[in-house]
């Protein structure tokens, strides 16, 4: 068994050790990238396959484009090419032969879809348009850490054309809320929403909406970003059509994403001293049960119980694995299961069988032994779909229970400013717009993360000057 690094003394190797631990993921030959193992991969396939619904109910429809990006498409759109220049990998030979045109490996996919707009769009019938791809980027980062910030990531980008700016805008604000309420309702990772001041927005887009988690450490962690691109992309890319008036128009576009990272945000937000929690939603096994027995007679009966129990939670499509490894002892079994973040775990032994009761242990709620609940046989299928329940919101309250607990209001950067550079989470103060302002964040090695809407602080933190809108400060990952 491999001793977990103190989550409060050293969380960034407390973080790595419950990966390794955990078998969600490993390093790769390849610099800066990592192997996403079948247990990490499980849980973006969960991920995956809630979103996807969703994207679709807005009227998305999912398409692929190629890997390979022409060089001279990324240099259309200036603000894009000088946002993700130094990220490009570059492909220049292929087939044995230098290419004529270089080929950029995605770092998004802007560049290419907006071309292929170009081609679908003639008429106002063909808007809005809104097209979504599931795939692997590259951007190639000098610091990498493994689900927050890797070379190649998956992710699924969502590109849009609209008629006009208002119904790109409120397109790209519905799907901030749409990830917002996906990470509550399904991941219990509570996030602030804002918009990224402009030193922070995507390279080419008139507004970028985000929302911001906070972990158990207080740093921020952007979860995901919508953006509206306006005409930036449509008018390098050259799209037009034909209003409904006769008139030759350019489309309003979007684009918005989420990647894996929402892994190491679950780990981060999640996880306790004894490794990973997964939210029942999300989790590739839900429930373990784990039989208790010494000899061949106890065998038989506590797998009779056992197998039942399996198969009626199976029929409410539940989630669950019977533990049958007989090399491991119980204690084994269950720091196996704990480490990997099971939310629930039933223990069946003989005496549970004559007394047809079964044992239930709740993951959230630490103490192994004081907080086992014993349940009648009857009723453990419906009492364990209904724990799942509880659990799933136990663990966003305390998600959100730790948000606020480092939640501070701050005035002056030279007030706030040193207390941040000691303790981690969310300032909450004034700005008057400027990006000298904003600038002076780096002394504390902070930055804006996003400006909320509501107004609280009448004055900028730095120059004084009357405040535009309320911001959060925060070191972030
Ligand atoms: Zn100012």
């Amino acid at each position: 068994m491999q001793k977990l690094a103190d989550i409060k003394q050293n969380f960034p190797e407390w973080y790595l050790n419950v990966i390794e631990a955990s078998e969600l993921a490993e390093n790769s030959p390849t610099p800066g990238c990592i192997v996403i193992r079948p247990y990490g991969y499980a849980i973006w396939e969960n991920i995956q396959k809630v979103l996807d619904k969703q994207i679709k109910e807005t009227g998305t429809q999912n398409a692929y484009f190629p890997l390979l990006i022409p060089e001279s498409f990324i240099k259309r759109e200036a603000k894009h090419v000088e946002g993700f220049s130094p990220e490009l990998a570059v492909v220049t030979y292929a087939g044995g032969k230098k290419l004529e045109e270089p080929l950029v490996v995605r770092p998004t996919s802007e560049t290419m879809i907006y071309h292929m707009f170009s081609k679908w769009i003639k008429s106002w019938r063909d808007l809005p348009l809104k097209i979504n791809q599931w795939a692997n980027v590259m951007r190639w980062e000098m610091r990498t850490r493994p689900f927050l910030r890797t070379r190649e990531f998956l992710w699924q980008e969502g590109h849009t054309a609209h008629d006009s700016l208002k119904e790109a805008e409120d397109f790209a604000i519905k799907m901030q809320q749409l990830y917002k309420k996906f990470l509550e309702e399904y991941m219990a990772i509570p996030t602030i929403d804002g918009e990224k001041s402009e030193s922070e927005r995507f390279a080419g887009a008139d507004h970028t909406y985000t929302f911001e988690g906070m972990m158990q450490d207080g740093k921020a962690l952007q979860m995901g970003t919508s953006h509206v691109l306006a005409q930036s992309f449509s008018k390098a890319f050259e799209i037009f059509y034909q209003d409904k008036d006769g008139n030759i128009k350019t489309p309003h576009c979007t684009s918005w994403g989420i990647t894996t990272r929402t892994i190491g945000a679950m780990i981060m937000v999640h996880g306790d001293q004894n490794g990973l929690i997964i939210p029942p939603k999300i989790a590739p096994i839900a429930v373990v049960i784990i039989p208790i027995f010494k000899n061949d007679e106890d065998k038989i009966k506590v797998f009779g119980i056992a197998e039942k129990l399996y198969k009626s939670l199976k029929d409410k499509n539940i989630s669950v694995e019977l533990d049958e490894n007989e090399t491991k002892t119980p204690g084994a079994k269950f720091y196996h299961w704990e480490v990997r973040g099971v939310p629930l775990r039933i223990e069946i032994g003989p005496k549970d069988v004559e007394k047809n009761q079964v044992v239930i242990v709740n993951r959230v709620e630490q103490d192994r032994d004081k907080k086992k609940e014993f349940i009648s046989f009857e009723a453990a299928d419906f009492k364990i779909e209904e724990m799942l329940v509880k659990i799933h919101a136990q663990m966003l309250d305390r998600a959100r229970t730790n948000m606020q607990s480092m939640h501070h209001e701050g005035n002056k950067l030279e007030e706030f400013g040193p207390k941040l550079e000691k303790e981690n989470g969310f300032y909450q103060t004034g700005w008057c717009g400027k990006e000298e302002c904003e600038a002076a964040l780096k002394t504390y090695k902070a930055t804006i993360r996003c400006l909320l809407k509501e107004k609280t602080q009448p004055n900028c933190f730095k120059c004084n000057d009357s405040s535009k809108t309320d911001i959060i400060v925060a070191k972030a990952y």
